[in-house]
């Protein structure tokens, strides 16, 4: 079975099934360079499978004999009905939510994998990996141009980052990924990570949010 997103409107919390997971590399300027990377020229896309879904109410088990495990604090949008060869500017009718989540990465893996040119995903896409909180509906474009988003590891701030500042836009990045691949309503889409990544360990709590919305921790087994 599809895991499920709890999506909260008006009170009301309604459970809606997870199709395909797509998430952005390099789309803040100041993470590409802590990765020693240039920005893309054009969306750097990849997937996890919705196996990985995971929300706060479990303690997250890792594969660490496969190195270190990073935080990557993201927007996630969700998608509302499906959709090919979408045009930028109706782009915001096929998002009706988003959250806050976390990209866990297998970062030593990753390097491995980028120095072979292999595909990451088995460094992206291994269980537990896709962290979710609860979805807030986006009444209009403006909802999610001021989100000020935020991850502490045990109580100290490690990353924050602003929606205005992706390389590429919310409406880009459903007109660049619908012109190859179907957008399915439950989709999931990862907008990329600001800088301060860095490792968890067994132990740690990992608290995310957006400013002026709760908070929700994920706890490392
Ligand atoms: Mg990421």
């Amino acid at each position: 079975m599809n895991p499920h997103i709890q999506l909260r409107n008006n009170g009301d919390i309604r459970q809606y099934p997870v199709n395909s997971i797509y998430c952005v590399g390099r789309n803040y300027l100041e993470h590409a360079q802590e990765m020693q990377s240039k920005l893309p020229a054009a969306p750097i896309i990849f997937l996890k499978p919705n196996s990985a879904v995971v929300t706060s109410e479990t303690s997250l088990v890792f594969p660490k004999e496969k190195g270190q495990v990073h935080h990557e604090v993201e927007l996630v949008v969700r998608i509302s009905q499906d959709g090919r060869r979408i045009d930028k500017r109706e782009a915001w009718n096929y998002v009706d939510s988003y959250c806050v989540g976390i990209d866990f990465t297998l970062r030593d893996l990753q390097s491995d994998l980028k120095s072979k040119s292999l595909p990451w995903l088995l460094s992206k896409g291994f269980d537990q990996s896709a962290a979710v909180t609860e979805f807030q509906p986006i009444e209009s474009p403006e909802t999610f141009e001021s989100l000020e988003f935020y991850l502490e590891k045990n109580g100290k701030l490690k990353q924050d980052g602003h929606s205005n500042e992706m390389v590429f836009d919310v409406p880009t990045l459903l007109a660049f990924l619908s012109r190859t691949i179907t957008l399915r309503e439950g989709d999931l889409i990862y907008t990329g990570t600001p800088s301060g990544v860095g490792p968890v360990r067994s132990g740690d709590e990992v608290t995310i949010g957006i400013k002026g919305q709760e908070t929700a921790t994920f706890t490392i087994g």
